[in-house]
């Protein structure tokens, strides 16, 4: 992938379309769209394969 242009790490949408947020992780930004970024929070498991380490994040749960 290419450094130059942000894209979401779960669709490759640019921010020349949607609004993309920022995030670090593991020392490197990442970028996920807005209309991903509820996945991370509630879904990581979906993102395995799209963010290295997925697999050890946990869900944001209200219930506990
Ligand atoms: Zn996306």
């Amino acid at each position: 992938m290419l450094e130059s242009e942000p894209v979401c790490i779960h669709c490759q949408v640019s921010e020349e379309a949607v609004p993309l947020v920022t995030l670090l992780y593991q020392g490197k930004p990442l970028y996920i769209c807005a209309q991903h970024l509820p996945l991370l929070i509630h879904d990581p498991a979906k993102l395995i394969g799209s963010l290295p380490g997925a697999e050890q994040l946990k869900a944001y749960r209200q219930d506990g």
